[in-house]
């Protein structure tokens, strides 16, 4: 189809599989071909995620085994120093990092704490260095879940758990806090709805109080709910109406089956939209809504959908704002997507990538999503290892 739009501003190509998987060198790529392979075929994967978890809970020695696969490839080290390797090379092709502390399921105060110290060890390193953005954290991270759900279905606290609250309410503080003075924005990532109104009334606290010149701290929305639209513009008039700037990432969510098993088992209306393309709807609107506001939000499209990324891209474009605007971010996985992170970054973008990072017993669960996300369905070839696929032959492999 002829273009009219000069050079500069022609639409990025997702499809450039060389600038995509450039940072691979040909074995590399060979390992990854494999390892996408493997946890395409539903059994094994099923069988391997079941025996993996077995196996850590019995302490038997198969860490080197996932170190050596699905953690190699998803996570960037066990330790930030190790992450920084991996921060090195995507910052190299102008893609930047979050450094994602991605220890889940902790629930004793020593434990919370050594988490908050983590995530401002994060901002530190992000302080110092050009390639790493933003930072991130999750609630769950800062807070025993029980109580997560308590507050946010408005229930009294005893003194006990008010006293808890107050902790998790300073930690999450702490770390927002010490985003402002760094310069570093924050994302607060989103979690399951029953502990969401909590992370949504953290999350408004903290940007009414850091995002008065610009967004500091983000709250994640995930559009796989159907109120979630609807949200993202109440949040907006909240922001309008108390002078400061609205941050959001948004996602589609990733805990789709938990969300609905959860609400056929109690008995409640599923959150989530009946079917996919209602999803994609409001993901889309929802990007055209941020795009139109921008003048008062900053926006990180955590997506690897292409279609969604390329609209991302036209909606820059026709409102005339520069690719490389600060308000305006993509982002992706680390080990997912390269073909959106790298040619979004190519065509002048801003791009960064969640590096996972953590013990390797600690980032299981995270591990596991991956590996379920990436299982083939009804025997199709999966997004990540069609792309590899290319360009293997492209390479003449
Ligand atoms: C940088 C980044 C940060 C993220 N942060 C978070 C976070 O904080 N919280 C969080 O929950 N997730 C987060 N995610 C994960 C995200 O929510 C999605 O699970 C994942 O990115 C897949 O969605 P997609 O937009 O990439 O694309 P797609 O592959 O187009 O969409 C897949 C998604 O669509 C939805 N979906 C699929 N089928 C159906 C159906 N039948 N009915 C309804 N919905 C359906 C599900 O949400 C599914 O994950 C993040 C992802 C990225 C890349």
């Amino acid at each position: 189809m002829p273009t009219t739009a000069p050079a500069s501003t022609a639409a990025p190509n997702l499809g450039d599989t060389r600038i995509a998987f450039r940072q691979y060198t040909d074995r590399g790529l060979l390992r990854a071909y494999w390892l996408f392979r493997i946890i395409g075929i539903p059994w094994l994967n099923a069988t391997g995620r079941a025996l993996t978890q077995f196996a850590l809970a019995l302490h038997l020695p198969i860490k080197w085994a996932v170190k050596a696969t699905l953690f190699k490839h998803f996570c960037g080290g066990e330790t930030i120093d190790e992450s920084l390797q991996t921060a090195q090379k995507l910052g190299d092709a102008g893609v930047g990092t979050i450094l994602d502390y991605s220890v889940e399921g902790q629930e004793d105060d020593d434990s919370l704490d050594h988490t908050r110290d983590e995530i401002l060890l994060t901002i530190a390193a992000a302080r110092k260095r050009k390639d790493i953005p933003f930072s991130v954290f999750k609630v769950t991270g800062l807070s025993p879940t029980a109580l997560l759900e308590k507050v946010s279905n408005g229930e009294s606290l005893g003194a006990e758990d008010a006293h808890e609250w107050e902790l998790v309410q300073g930690r999450v503080l702490s770390i927002c806090q010490a985003a402002h003075d760094a310069g570093i924005p924050v994302l607060i990532d989103a979690e399951d709805s029953w502990y969401q109104p909590a992370i949504d009334g953290l999350a408004t606290r903290m940007m009414e109080r850091f995002n008065h010149e610009r967004a500091i701290v983000f709250n994640t929305i995930q559009l796989y709910r159907h109120d979630r639209l609807a949200f993202l513009k109440e949040s907006f008039a909240a922001a309008e109406r108390g002078g400061y700037h609205l941050g959001v990432k948004l996602v589609r969510g990733a805990y789709m089956e938990k969300e609905r098993n959860r609400a056929a088992e109690k008995g409640y209306p599923s959150p989530i939209h009946a079917d996919k393309a209602a999803v994609d709807r409001d993901y889309d609107d929802a990007l055209r809504f941020c795009i139109a506001h921008i003048d008062r939000m900053a926006v990180m499209a955590g997506t690897h959908n292409e279609q969604s990324s390329l609209l991302l891209a036209r909606l820059l474009e026709e409102h005339g704002i520069a690719r490389d605007d600060r308000r305006v971010w993509f982002a992706q996985l680390l080990g997912m997507s390269d073909n959106i992170s790298y040619n979004m970054a190519d065509a002048g973008c801003n791009v960064a990538k969640y590096v996972p990072y953590g013990p390797v017993h600690a980032v299981l669960p995270y591990l596991i999503r991956r590996a379920q996300e990436n299982t083939s369905v009804a025997g199709q070839m999966g997004r990540e290892l069609r792309l590899i696929v290319e360009e293997r032959k492209r390479r003449g492999a």
